[in-house]
């Protein structure tokens, strides 16, 4: 089945119900939404000369035709490479390149980069403004059925943040996308026509996948006016619409928290903030807890299996005098209702629970492979089992803790130490606002932690109080053997901290 009858079928029952909005304004019902699909689906396949199964790379800021040319995408048989728009020329060449890529949507804005990536991509025929009239020009053709697939038939062609390395092309399926839709509507949250998930997250990752659950239940999509996270439009859109949900990058929970805006914003609209994609510290949950009540959800996925692997659901966050509440709350949850998952150990034999070793899951909703990668996939993919590359502890019950990426492991001594530990000690200092452990090569030791810690704003850090701090919490050996104050921590566009480039800096200034 075609992914794209999730938004049929949710036309022929909610045809008037709002589909697509910006700001505060109603753009588009369901009706107009897939009327205006299959009209770009049959110029896709007309017009445009694409055949099925060809790729369209979607550049864009979040925008109220993102949608639309995602599911016609899939309407008209062809698999969606979207692209985070705040990547480099240079990085949009690479994706267009690699994806072969022969027609491209672009916001307006992005049209100069485009052009200079397509210099390194040949192939792209068709570079489309979504402001121009050529766009519009395409929505006046007829209509066409909508395309038989087959449940692996590639749809989403989803590149991975690439915290080191090249990006590469997690090739998800249609059956992938109906299993992570199956899976939030079983395990994250019920949805309800008239419930609306306001996409202040880039929507080429995890805002734009979760459209797709929302979609296939007929709620509102709404674009901020800005095309993404700004504190002060972000409450004022809550007062605006019902049931409003968010996928949020943990640091967008802790910009909404520690601004002032916070203390008068009224959160009564607010049904659930799903949180992922990094580690969100206990102190930040417990303090979000607080601001705006158990609307919490946190998922852990990633592109390879997309927004799926473990959950942890409200009712978790609400078992306040539960003698392992904190842990919990630590914790990335249990294993999805349609996913197994397994710690093992470099040979791939499973661990007994309690043992701290590779991540690995399977189930529908993990990607085919790796385009055009035969070798990254043979690493990945294993027997059926996707290798995550995370590091991680499951208890007796269930609960999956995330140590951290095998890479970010620090080994010293012999003795590995998990960078995420440290860093929750740290952060319970209150002038921490943000901090990284990482490891610096050390003769005799193999590698020693050193910490790199950013001030909330006007505070002083001093070393010897986070000393003792960890002192308190944490063996001695794992404790940093320097603090470094930074003004900040050079992140990627999804908000990940990039250790790699700290262990850069340390590695220069050995070697220099
Ligand atoms: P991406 O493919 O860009 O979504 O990145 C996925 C990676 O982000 C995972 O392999 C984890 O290392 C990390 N990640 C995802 N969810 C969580 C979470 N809830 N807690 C900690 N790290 C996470």
């Amino acid at each position: 089945m075609n992914f794209a009858q999730t938004l049929s079928k949710t036309t022929l029952t909610f045809a008037d119900r709002p589909a697509i909005s910006k700001g505060t304004m109603v753009i588009r019902n369901y009706g107009e939404l897939s009327h205006r699909v299959a009209h770009l689906a049959s110029a896709m396949r007309g017009e445009l000369g694409l055949k099925k199964g060809d790729r369209v790379a979607l550049i864009m800021t979040n925008c109220v035709e993102t949608l639309e040319v995602l599911y016609a995408c899939w309407h008209a048989g062809l698999a969606a490479v979207p692209v985070n728009a705040k990547l480099h020329p240079r990085e949009f060449g690479f994706i267009l390149s690699d994806s072969g890529t022969r027609a491209c949507f672009v916001t307006s804005e992005l049209i100069d980069s485009i052009t200079d990536a397509r210099t390194d991509a040949p192939g792209v025929e068709h570079m489309i403004d979504l402001g121009s009239s050529n766009y519009d020009s395409l929505l006046q053709r007829g209509t066409i059925e909508m395309e038989e697939v087959a449940p692996t038939d590639l749809a989403w062609l989803f590149y991975t943040s690439g915290t080191t390395g090249r990006p590469k092309g997690a090739m998800l399926s249609h059956r992938n996308l109906f299993s992570m839709t199956m899976n939030y509507l079983v395990d994250v949250d019920v949805i309800e026509p008239g419930d609306s998930m306001i996409h202040a997250a880039p929507m080429s990752h995890g805002s734009g996948l979760y459209a797709l659950p929302h979609i296939a239940r007929g709620a509102n999509n709404v674009i901020p006016e800005s095309g993404g996270f700004n504190v002060a439009e972000t409450i004022q859109l809550i007062g605006h619409w019902q049931g409003v949900t968010f996928f949020f990058a943990p640091t967008m929970v802790t910009r909404l928290i520690n601004s002032p805006d916070i203390d008068t914003a009224d959160f009564s609209n607010l049904k659930t903030i799903v949180y992922g994609g990094a580690p969100m510290y206990l102190a930040d949950t417990l303090k979000a807890l607080d601001l705006l009540g158990p609307k919490l959800v946190q998922i852990y996925g990633q592109g390879e299996s997309p927004m799926t692997i473990t959950g942890l659901p409200k009712r978790f966050f609400l078992e306040t005098n539960h003698p392992r509440y904190h842990d919990r709350l630590s914790s990335a949850g249990l294993a999805r209702t349609d996913v197994e998952v397994q710690i093992v150990d470099d040979r791939g034999s499973p661990l007994p629970m309690g043992e701290i070793g590779e991540i690995t899951c399977r189930g529908d909703v993990v990607m085919l492979g790796y385009w055009k990668n035969p070798k990254a996939t043979a690493n990945s993919l294993k027997n059926g089992w996707l290798w995550t590359g995370d590091i991680g502890i499951m208890d007796n019950e269930g609960f999956l803790t995330l140590k951290d990426r095998s890479k970010d492991m620090i080994i010293s001594g012999g003795t590995n130490i998990y960078p995420r530990e440290i860093e929750e000690v740290l952060l319970r200092h209150p002038s921490v606002l943000e901090c990284a452990v990482v490891g610096r090569p050390h003769p005799d030791w193999g590698e020693e932690v050193v910490a790199f810690v950013v001030p909330h704003a006007g505070q002083n850090i001093v070393s010897e109080q986070l000393d003792t701090l960890c002192l308190d919490h944490i063996a001695r050996f794992k404790r940093p053997k320097e603090y470094r104050v930074v003004d900040a921590l050079a992140k990627n566009n999804y908000g990940k901290i990039l250790k790699t480039e700290l262990r850069e800096k340390l590695e220069r200034e050995r070697a220099g």
